[in-house]
């Protein structure tokens, strides 16, 4: 080896969730060198770079976290329903700490590129800090949002106030006390952000383009006696979600709600509504997902909640959903984000009615040929999502072939695990798996141990090299596009189906699996034991 690279068995890419618990998983129990790059000074991923206003998991704190860690699962206490970003940076803080993962990660640092070396059988890993490292395995733990997408607005480079994305918030955030604020977007992470920055903003203005239905978070306190109860019930707790269809402990309704009585969906609503979190959109009758007239009689229900909520009638009808289905879009959890609509200070700028976004001006943004002045704009304009990540890495495969190429058209992908002439190369949640779609510790642990036992069966078989088939990939490929044409996903230009950002090709980029993560685990498995079917070995 030249002097100056350093070699390792397996170089891991971002210490989010997924890289460290790769790390621990390849370094603790097989006994490897591992090293991760985290552009971040400090491990969070996710939870290290959003730190606007509000930001909090809209996954329920007790299923938020590592499972592996049985000890911390007792010790640990969330101080609400719904952990906050400071606190999820704060447990995984933690958990780096209690096992040592910061010696094995490089902070402040940017992989820049990657190629495999077909005479070596080593990738050769570059950063920004202008090192050269080879490794076996290159893993990229990167995240599934983690690309910021800041639309190329006209004039931003003009605008005289202070301008920022919520995926690139500052340490310490944004004092917006007697400021004229924008927020651009209404997504989860502007559902979340508008009530706070309403509450201390001199003024609001929310641009939006879609309208989201937005269901209650109902965030609090957790009762004692529960947190007892599912402390001495983890593995139970635990079982349940790997089974499960999306990494909770939900189930769909087994029936159809056309079938049942007004009265008796009427009263389910009700229950889903005041339970709040995700039952709504993910416990719901079973064809809500398949069904428009299903869908219809859910989507009328929450416009009902929006009218009663937003007092303005016009206003309220700006914030109803128009053209396309309930849950086809991530859901949002509101924390009073209706109610914000009903403050003096809160004016909402629609697209469809009030004009779309023309232009950054010096002063602020022109909307529908209007000028609206801020001292501050908030870009919550979400993330090329899923395949953006990755092909930032600038990585090449087999032939010096660039992902980037190899992707134009849409992700092509093994499992969302693997890619055809990648050899070695994995990916923790990439494209074409359930990741986006589950609750994300749950499909990270997942891959994490598939990759790391396939790790381990290559050093014991002395395998050199592996790598998903083109024919298995194509397989794949045709298999995730067939299973979410039977659903209404397809009907939203929703971020899952590449259609947040214009130029992007369309292309379902999560896995919507007939049988959940819970089915979807099987299928890894069986592959798994079948020799790794669908895989080249050599
Ligand atoms: P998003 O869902 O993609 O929302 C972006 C918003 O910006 C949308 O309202 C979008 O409108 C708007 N927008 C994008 N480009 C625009 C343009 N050129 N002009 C005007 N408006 C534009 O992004 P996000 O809210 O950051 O959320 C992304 C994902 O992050 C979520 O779906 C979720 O998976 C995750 N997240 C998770 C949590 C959590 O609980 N852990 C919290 C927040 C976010 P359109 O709808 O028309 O595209």
């Amino acid at each position: 080896m030249a002097s100056g690279i350093q070699a390792y068995d397996v170089i891991v890419i971002g210490a989010g969730f997924s890289g460290m618990y790769m790390i621990k998983a390849l370094r603790d129990k097989l006994g490897l060198k591992v090293l991760a790059y985290e552009a971040g000074e400090a491990v969070g991923g996710t939870w290290y770079w959003n730190r606007y206003p509000g930001a909090r998991c809209d996954s329920d704190s007790y299923i938020y976290c590592f499972t592996w860690d049985k000890q911390l699962l007792q010790d640990w206490e969330w101080s609400e329903r719904y952990p906050e970003q400071p606190e999820i940076l704060r447990y995984l803080e933690q958990v780096a700490e209690r096992h040592d993962l910061k010696r094995d990660i490089q902070f402040n640092t940017r992989v820049t590129g990657a190629e495999f070396d077909e005479t070596d059988n080593l990738w050769h890993v570059h950063t920004d800090k202008g090192e050269t490292a080879t490794a076996r395995y290159l893993i990229a733990a990167v995240g599934s949002l983690s690309e910021t997408n800041l639309p190329q607005f006209k004039g931003l480079e003009k605008f005289q106030g202070k301008w920022c994305h919520t995926s690139r918030f500052p340490n310490g955030g944004i004092n917006f006390t007697a400021k004229r604020v924008a927020v651009v977007g209404t997504g989860a992470t502007a559902v979340q952000a508008i009530p706070e920055i309403a509450q201390q903003a001199k003024q609001l203005t929310v641009f939006q383009r879609t309208a989201n239905y937005c269901v209650p978070a109902r965030n609090g306190k957790v009762d004692p006696e529960l947190i007892n109860a599912r402390k001495n019930d983890y593995d139970g707790v635990v079982k349940r979600i790997k089974e499960s269809f999306f990494g909770f402990e939900y189930n769909f309704i087994p029936k159809s709600v056309l079938e049942v009585t007004s009265e008796e969906r009427e009263r389910e609503f009700d229950r889903m509504w005041d339970e709040g979190g995700f039952a709504f959109w993910l416990a719901y009758y079973q064809d809500m997902f398949f069904s428009q007239e299903a869908n219809d009689l859910c989507a009328d229900y929450i416009k009902r909640k929006i009218r009663k909520t937003v007092k303005d009638p016009v206003v309220a009808e700006k914030l109803i959903p128009k053209g396309h289905p309930y849950g086809t879009k991530r859901q949002p959890l509101d924390s009073n984000y209706y109610e914000t609509f009903n403050k003096d200070n809160v004016v909402l700028v629609d697209a469809n009615t009030d004009g779309p976004i023309e232009e950054i001006t010096a002063r602020g943004i022109r909307a529908g040929g209007k000028e609206y002045e801020f001292d501050i704009i908030i870009f919550a304009t979400g993330f090329d999502a899923m395949t953006g990540p990755l092909k930032a890495l600038h990585v090449k495969g087999r032939g010096g072939r660039k992902l980037g190429e190899l992707w134009a058209d849409g992700p092509h992908t093994y499992l969302g695990i693997s890619i055809a002439g990648f050899p070695n190369f994995f990916t923790i949640t990439g494209p074409q798996s359930p990741s986006v779609l589950s609750n994300m510790p749950v499909s990270i642990e997942q891959h994490v141990e598939w990759i790391a036992d396939c790790i381990d069966m290559m050093s014991k078989t002395g395998k050199a090299t592996i790598e998903a088939t083109p024919e298995a990939q194509e397989q794949w490929g045709a298999h995730v596009n067939e299973i979410v044409n039977g659903t209404l996903m397809p009907r939203a230009n929703s971020w899952y189906m590449s259609a947040n950002i214009a130029g992007k090709p369309r292309a379902f980029l999560p896995y919507l699996g007939p049988e959940g993560v819970g089915g979807y685990r099987r299928k890894c498995d069986e592959v798994a034991a079948k020799d790794y079917e669908g895989f080249t070995l050599a």
